[in-house]
């Protein structure tokens, strides 16, 4: 996808050329990646606002990935040194940089000394996350393969379901594996993140790491998932019952669930993220469990798996048509079990499109 990357390299120039900045040092690997298509564990990116050439930009990386970069990143200048960042401002000081933008919510305090030694002349403002801001709204490749993501996370589970994977007398983490493998097999190229099988009271921990606890009549069993494809990452999260469910946990499981439907119907373009956190938030706090919802409602999803915007009390700003996003609320009660449901949708002008497809209804093993 070289034309891809170029384009967005012309939209960081844009940028760049509006803060009076005359190059950026792109350190974020996932923000190479996302400028170049390099994959590997090593690089750096330096954008010109303007040059000799329409895309002047050069791409560092170190010998271990000479051969991959050169077959990822045919179409830019490209040199190899083990330390990208300090070789790529040096290069910058050479070239004629008066200010050069660095990410300063990636660069610590003693990267940054260093890389004013290599250019000595040159001013450094912050890019501000703009690589990032990029990012933010995806392109029709990207959310084809969100959606393919989530497909492999959609199969795997009813899958696992149809096979009896989820039943008494196997472990939390025998469950992840199965999901695990099963999105594998279908084609997954990683699980997005370290799976949560989360059975009985250990439901209740919204983030429990899955243990050799067994699984019993009468849990609710959390599973939060998801599988990788192309660099995209796809999230979500059901919440079953093994037997007949107790009547306090159909309550907090419907209760959930009118909170999920609420944090959907809430995305829209130009919604306000606060809002959105609200909508749903306000549906557990009416039935007196706020407290027992302990995070936010939801997150961006793309080539990080958490990553802008964030939907919370503590976020900001407004969404933007074809952002992809999380709504996962939840309601935990220590030491009894928890309920969250959490679907990744992309934010549209005709309302959210659900990437996450499996029934929300409660299922009862
Ligand atoms: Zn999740
Ligand atoms: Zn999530």
């Amino acid at each position: 996808m070289p034309a891809t990357h170029a384009a967005r390299r012309a939209r960081l120039r844009e940028r760049l050329r509006a803060a009076d900045l005359d190059a950026a040092l792109v350190s974020n690997l996932v923000n190479v990646r996302y400028l170049t298509g390099f994959t590997g564990s090593n690089a750096a990116l330096l954008v010109f606002a303007d040059g000799a050439t329409s895309d002047h930009a050069v791409f560092c990386t170190d010998g271990r990935y000479d051969t991959q970069s050169a077959t990822q990143v045919p179409d830019l200048e490209r040199v190899l040194s083990r330390a990208c960042d300090l070789a790529l401002t040096a290069r910058a000081g050479t070239d004629g940089v008066r200010r050069l933008g660095y990410e300063s919510h990636h660069v610590t305090v003693d990267g940054l000394k260093a890389l004013r030694e290599q250019a000595p002349e040159a001013g450094f403002g912050t890019l501000a996350r703009a690589v990032e801001a990029l990012r933010l709204t995806k392109d029709d490749t990207e959310i084809a393969l969100l959606r393919q993501a989530c497909a492999y996370a959609d199969t795997a589970l009813a899958e696992m379901i149809a096979a009896g994977g989820i039943r008494p007398g196997r472990t939390e983490k025998d469950v992840a594996r199965d999901l695990e493998n099963r999105m594998l097999d279908l084609g997954a190229d990683a699980r997005s993140f370290e799976t949560i099988v989360a059975a009985g009271a250990n439901s209740a921990i919204p983030h429990h790491r899955p243990t050799n606890a067994v699984l019993a009549a009468g849990d609710l069993v959390k599973l939060d998932f998801g599988a990788e494809c192309g660099g995209y990452h796809s999230d979500m999260t059901r919440t079953l019952v093994l037997g007949e469910p107790a009547a306090w946990q159909r309550e907090v499981y419907d209760l959930v669930a009118t909170a999920q439907r609420a944090g959907r119907e809430a995305l829209a373009v130009g919604a306000d993220v606060v809002a959105v956190d609200a909508a749903a938030r306000s549906v557990i706090a009416a039935a007196g469990y706020g407290p027992q919802f302990s995070h936010g409602l939801g997150h961006g999803v793309g080539l990080e798996i958490h990553e802008a915007p964030t939907l919370s009390a503590l976020g900001a700003g407004t969404l933007a048509g074809l952002t992809p996003v999380t709504v996962e609320p939840g309601v935990y009660l220590p030491g009894r079990g928890g309920v969250r449901i959490e679907d990744t949708l992309v934010v549209r002008d005709d309302g959210p499109e659900l990437l996450t497809l499996t029934s929300k209804d409660l299922v009862a093993l």
